[in-house]
């Protein structure tokens, strides 16, 4: 087997791992680039192989950076199956369309706006190029071996992480090679820890989270604090959370805290269309995570739905105290950007973000500290409290990264460190040297390596 990194190397967005195994060429993952504009341009440069010459897409969860770039492969020539598990299968159903409507929306926006440099902006694909990369995806299951042909085989294990994440493993001829995905959290409310592997010959690790330790405290009590002093001064929470994962774990900590009396009665608002899909799919993958039947829905309930722009829309005329849960996760899009233009220059509100921010992203120049960002051609005063709250991550920190891998029996023959900044991936590749004696590696965008 022949391993080429194509993306989440240097970032972590964009990951494409392209395995060339003898008479067949697999690719493990299917995502986006995000954040940075060099690293954007690369979803429009041409793949650096020819769709077409692929013949099966595995896809380790239905994250966008990990599954978006999907509806573009197929329309540039891909033909074969996508291997998913079937909440993956699920969730792309969902995230995948949208992603589509957005690139068109964010095209039409610019075109309307005069603020794009190219006339007219294009989509990088539709939400129709989407719906039609879906007849794609196989529903697996986890804990099976599947024969892809020329003798390799696939098997998906639990990551944690988000519902039907996986990690995903390889082997041919007696050589194997595991990818971590995403790793999830060994301690989560909703989503089982990631299954133990024992070894494998080669290993791709992520490490978003290389170079840190989550915030210890309790999220609820970090959540309460938050909504009780921003209530207190008049203000509204304003959340941009990724609809899938984050979002259904605001509303359980949500939830709890009202059901205690931990915060006032303030109404929580959910304004994502697909956060609510999101978690109806929650509910229905019932072994897919911890939480039972009912308290899925309880959970869930404790916010008010907004389906449509209007009503959206009507939410920025709201004066009194409230929890309003919107995506996009990193605000690069999405209905948050018209409540972050409206609620961001008012120093009675905060901001929360309650996911990792992409280098890039308006996200993370809030979290740093910026004051402005542009949203739609104009700058906003950012004079709202901004808070960034790692505790609610669903990826391991570096002690629980480190922690997964020392269940490994035997250390594999190479580790790959990706999925993080130039920064994270050194300081895990470091600490993997270090601590566990393995033979560790940071890979750059296009390297290739033999596995044999
Ligand atoms: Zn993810």
């Amino acid at each position: 087997m022949k391993l080429t990194f194509l993306g989440a190397v240097g970032t972590v967005t964009g990951s494409k791992y392209l395995i060339d195994a003898g008479d067949t060429r697999v690719l493990v993952d299917c995502g986006l680039f995000q954040g940075y504009k060099n690293l954007r341009l690369r979803n429009w440069a041409p793949l650096p192989v020819d769709p077409a010459t692929i013949k099966s897409v595995i896809l380790t969860h239905a994250h966008i950076d990990h599954s978006g770039y999907l509806p573009l492969l197929v329309k540039n020539g891909f033909k074969g199956p996508v291997y998913c598990t079937g909440a993956t299968h699920d969730l792309c159903a969902l995230l995948l369309p949208d992603s589509g409507f957005l690139q068109e929306r964010d095209a039409e926006f610019a075109n309307r706006h005069k603020f794009s440099k190219h006339r007219p902006a294009l989509p990088l694909y539709t939400r129709e190029d989407a719906e039609r990369s879906l007849q794609s995806l196989r529903a697996m299951e986890f804990g099976q071996d599947y024969d892809l042909g020329a003798g390799l085989t696939l098997s998906f294990a639990r990551a944690g992480h988000i519902l039907g994440a996986a990690l995903v493993r390889l082997s041919q001829d007696g050589v194997s090679v595991q990818f971590s995905g995403d790793l999830g959290r060994p301690e989560d409310p909703l989503m089982p820890p990631p299954a133990a592997v024992r070894q494998a010959d080669y290993l791709v690790v992520e490490s978003t989270y290389g170079d840190r330790r989550h915030d210890s405290r309790n999220p609820q009590d970090i959540l309460a604090e938050i909504v009780n002093t921003t209530a207190a001064r008049g203000g509204a929470v304003i959340i941009p959370a990724f609809a899938v994962g984050r979002t259904q774990s605001l509303l359980y900590h949500l939830h709890h805290l009202k059901a205690a009396g931990r915060i006032p009665n303030v109404p929580v608002f959910l304004d994502s269309p697909m956060a609510i899909d999101a978690s109806e799919i929650y509910c229905r993958h019932q072994d897919d995570h911890r939480l039972s039947a009912s308290a899925c829905r309880n959970a869930f309930n404790v916010a008010t739905y907004v389906y449509s722009v209007e009503d959206s829309k009507a939410l920025d005329g709201n004066t009194m105290p409230m929890v309003l849960i919107s995506a996009s996760g990193m605000a690069t899009g999405g209905r948050v950007l018209h409540h972050l233009k409206h609620f961001l220059p008012d120093p009675r509100n905060t901001i929360v973000f309650a996911g990792f921010q992409a280098g890039g992203t308006r996200g993370a120049a809030l979290v740093a500290g910026a004051e402005a960002v542009k949203i739609h051609g104009a700058y906003v005063p950012a004079k709202a409290e901004i808070r960034s709250l790692s505790m609610f991550s669903a990826h391991a920190d570096a002690d629980e990264i480190i922690g997964w891998l020392q269940g490994f029996e035997r250390a594999p023959r190479r580790t790959f460190v990706t999925h993080g900044e130039p920064v994270a991936a050194d300081t895990l590749r470091h600490r993997v040297e270090e601590e566990l004696g393995w033979t560790c590696h940071v890979p750059e965008y296009r390297d290739q390596t033999d596995l044999d």
